[in-house]
């Protein structure tokens, strides 16, 4: 058990966020949620955050962060701008500048209001589009700055940050989460839950890894 028994999880209502949420809930005696209202193309999203959260009976933090949207339009809050992959070395058209530095930084100051030491995200640097700010340098570098900041000790755990997909569905399961995880999430760009529209992006990577995770629990059990 650590030291401090409190947390906070930055969550979305998707996969990734919900199953660091189990996580948590098994390390951590007290757990609160922390969710980021900027305008996302779904509303769903933060509904979806809202019933896990009262699924689980856990305090929910909803966060006004629409000057994110101000700020940098994409294709997470616009419906003009097209969900595609990066080429070239670009970055995709999902990226929102600075989200994860002005996430982190919101939900460590909620840590702080409510004498929690430990933050949990779901970024992840294995198969991930390339995200600058889903990298493990640079959520430790903040880690630092978030504690010079108020002169405290925090830590930020990422749990799925060398995980894959597959892995990820894996973890989910150890948690004796996969169903709920599965049925209950929302990560498609499209809005639609569980497995989702099975098209855009975010439900393909999804989708690749529950598959080679089905198969490998196939394997496993015979
Ligand atoms: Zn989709």
């Amino acid at each position: 058990m650590e030291k401090n028994n409190k947390a906070v999880v930055v969550f979305s209502g998707g996969q990734d966020s919900t199953t660091c949420l189990f996580w948590a809930m098994k390390k951590f005696d007290h757990v609160e949620l922390v969710t980021f209202d900027y305008n996302q193309r779904h509303k769903e999203e933060i509904e979806v955050a809202k019933e896990i959260a009262n699924d689980m009976d856990l305090k929910h933090h909803i966060l006004d962060m629409s000057l994110l949207n101000q700020l940098a339009p994409n294709a997470l809050t616009r419906d003009d701008i097209e969900v595609k992959d990066g080429e070239n070395g670009e970055l995709p058209s999902t990226f929102v500048p600075g989200r994860n530095l002005l996430f982190l930084s919101f939900a460590t100051i909620v840590a702080n209001q409510i004498g929690a030491k430990n933050v949990i995200t779901g970024v992840c640097e294995t198969d991930f589009s390339g995200y600058p700010d889903c990298r493990d340098v640079f959520v430790k570098s903040l880690n630092v700055t978030l504690n010079l900041s108020m002169d405290d000790q925090f830590v930020i755990h990422t749990p799925l940050m060398w995980l894959d997909k597959a892995e990820t569905w894996e973890l989910a399961d150890e948690l004796d989460a996969f169903t709920y995880v599965r049925e209950k999430t929302l990560t498609c760009y499209n809005g639609i839950r569980g497995d989702g529209c099975g098209e855009c992006p975010a439900c393909e990577l999804r989708q690749n890894g529950l598959e080679t995770y089905l198969e490998k629990r196939k394997e496993v059990k015979q």
